[in-house]
């Protein structure tokens, strides 16, 4: 059996928009008819992981008997806040892969078939589930379509699309939404006790848990970072190359996808303006302070070229360093030539 590397399972927590999934489970429990096997989707940034491992306590909760809960006191409850708790386990690609191999699958769907450690239930969870091998995935069919009673098996995915279909079409499928962009800047103002900036909640997909992550100043320092990049882009003050190099450094590959995120909104929202003609249009990032100010006539058709070249690098970004750096080189020239001044004036 494979040997997994121990990072104790998220804690359970729950989060408002998570409450309509949690509706829905109280009620197949209560009605005594709890799937055998869940495919949780939804986008990242939701909280599915927090959310399977409430799901999984509240199954397990020695108090879980009518209602669906979790009571955090009894002894199941304990073990599963410690990472200890026999009857649940979690199958994640071991460190430094990439994929769930078809051994941890074994060992997964093994222990759904086992006699429960707690005279309960069993719960496997595969996270994320579209990182399965072929053979991984094709060793959950039987599992999925002759269940043991008394066991779960939960898949979390952010990308359905990419599961076999005959793993797909086996499982009850749970769909966790985003909320609406109003409720995320509502939750991250409780959340943070400050208001929270609307280009935020555009930046992050609208995904509250990411949002978050970017609340405090992290956005902020980028979003003026790139609008003083753009200013000084435009205006001749450094050029291209430097840029490039810059952006594309080892220390600031982390940074780079982000980079281009901002990229994309920001030239998709010149877009807008320039298709409806109003300012209003404008609206990422809220702050333009630093930005320059863009030509009378606008190439619509050549902003979205370069959006398109930088949904390609983004996709692209596991090339060399130099190619990243090229490639970078040739997406700000590209930039520049939609955004910038007419040529003449940059050669003044
Ligand atoms: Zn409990």
């Amino acid at each position: 059996m494979a040997e997994n590397t121990f990072i104790p399972p998220p804690l359970p927590r729950l989060y408002p928009w998570h409450e309509s999934v949690i509706e829905q489970m109280k009620g197949a429990w209560a009605a005594g008819r709890l799937p055998h096997a869940i495919l949780l989707q939804g986008a990242e940034g939701l909280g599915k992981r927090e959310l399977a491992s409430w799901l999984a306590a509240a199954v397990l909760c020695e108090t879980s008997t009518e209602t669906l809960q979790r009571c955090g006191k009894c002894a199941s409850c304990l073990l599963i806040a410690a990472g200890t708790h026999p009857d649940y386990f979690w199958v994640r690609p071991e460190e430094d892969k990439q994929l769930i191999s078809v051994d941890q699958i074994r060992d997964a769907t093994t222990r759904l078939t086992k006699t429960s450690y707690r005279q309960g239930y069993k719960i496997s969870i595969v996270d994320p589930a579209h990182q399965m091998t072929v053979a991984a995935a094709n060793g959950l069919l039987k599992t999925l379509e002759e269940p043991t009673s008394n066991s779960l098996l939960i898949l979390i995915t952010s990308r359905p699309s990419s599961l076999l279909p005959t793993v797909r079409s086996r499982c009850q499928k749970i769909t966790l939404s985003s909320p609406s962009a109003a409720e995320t800047l509502q939750w991250l103002q409780t959340e943070t006790g400050a208001a929270a900036d609307p280009a935020l909640i555009e930046f992050t997909g609208n995904a509250p848990l990411r949002a978050r992550e970017f609340a405090d100043g992290r956005f902020s320092s980028l979003d003026s970072d790139m609008q003083g990049a753009l200013g000084a882009l435009v205006a001749g003050r450094v050029d291209v190359t430097h840029v490039a190099a810059e952006w594309t450094k080892k220390n600031e590959l982390p940074e780079l996808p982000n980079r281009l995120t901002w990229l994309d909104l920001w030239l998709t929202s010149v877009a807008r303006m320039g298709i409806g003609g109003t300012a209003d249009l404008f609206t990422f990032p809220a702050r333009s302070a630093h930005l320059p100010s863009l030509p009378a006539t606008l190439n619509i058709s050549a902003i979205y070229g370069v959006v398109d070249q930088i949904r390609a690098l983004k996709a692209q970004l596991a090339r060399t360093a130099l190619q990243r750096e090229l490639a970078m080189e040739s997406l700000l020239i590209a930039v520049l030539q939609v955004i910038g001044p007419p040529p003449q004036e940059l050669r003044k």
